[in-house]
């Protein structure tokens, strides 16, 4: 998306830009190509640590990157804590994606956050350490190998579960979330870690009012009750209902670093996870 704009330059015809992962819209920053924008709407409807102080993004939805964990092979108090992925009783037991992905990246740039470039060095080789094979697949595909006895602990993004549970289509994949627990992290430390949708309006927009106009409406009642109910992600909006099966998790304490602030350390984290070798696998 960002290349395309790019290419385009002033005859860039996207008034707004929606997507997910903070990563994406720090890069879509990074690169010049938003504009400032001032809404009371937006002020009113979206917490500010959700938002770009300046006005350059704001989120939509946010999506807790939480521990799938096998109902039959692990309790509910033994994964309740990041540091917790790193215990050597979870040796071979934990699946996830590859490091290097958006979701995992802004979760590690949270260690470097809260804790410093060394704790997060050590904590990433502990889960390292605990995986159970090389990182691969999507998050789904992480549930799926819970099911499937490959491993007991996973992380994924809370909708996924919504995705799965639902999934008419595919319901294997009904399986999969059955196979597993949702369990919210670091509920008596700093919360769960949190990532978010959002929109942005292009600096060369042409369209500048509508553009505005829309990202007011997807932070407005409606659209968020549609986020909550169809994409089982959690409305930054106040007072708007969850799916039913997001709500049966119960509420959780999410973790308030600015998302601004994790995006800083994003560079640190990618290059942790080249350094520690994370995507090899437990084995290297
Ligand atoms: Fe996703």
């Amino acid at each position: 998306m960002l290349e395309k704009i790019r290419a385009a330059g002033a005859n860039n015809p996207a008034d707004a830009i929606l997507t997910v992962d903070i990563g994406r819209l720090n890069e879509l920053k990074e690169a010049g190509v938003l504009q400032a924008v001032e809404s009371d709407t937006l002020r009113a409807n979206i917490p500010q640590h959700l938002r770009h102080p300046d006005g350059l993004w704001f989120g939509l939805t946010t999506r807790a990157r939480i521990v799938l964990a096998s109902r039959d092979r692990v309790s509910a108090d033994e994964v309740t804590s990041l540091t917790d992925l790193t215990d050597p009783k979870l040796k071979g037991r934990i699946c996830t994606r590859s490091g290097k992905h958006p979701y995992n990246i802004a979760l590690i740039a949270s260690v470097i956050a809260h804790d410093g470039l060394e704790q997060a060095e050590k904590w990433l080789r502990g889960v390292k350490a605990n995986l159970a094979r090389k990182p691969q697949g999507n998050d789904r595909a992480q549930a799926k190998g819970i099911y499937e006895g490959v491993c007991d602990v996973a992380l994924a993004n809370n909708y996924y579960m919504g995705k799965m549970a639902t999934n008419d289509k595919k319901p294997e994949q009904k399986a999969w979330a059955n196979a597993v627990r949702v369990q919210f992290l670091d509920q008596s430390g700093r919360g769960q870690h949190v990532n978010i949708s959002g929109a942005a309006v292009t600096n060369t927009a042409k369209n500048r009012d509508n553009a505005v106009a829309l990202i007011e409406f997807l932070s407005g009642e409606t659209a968020q009750r549609i986020y909550a109910s169809d994409n089982h992600e959690y409305p930054v909006k106040n007072g708007v209902p969850l799916s039913d099966l997001v709500a049966s998790w119960g509420t959780f304490k999410a973790d308030t670093l600015s998302i601004d602030e994790i995006a800083k350390h994003r560079r640190a984290a990618s290059m942790l996870v080249d350094k520690v070798g994370y995507d090899d696998g437990p084995s290297s």
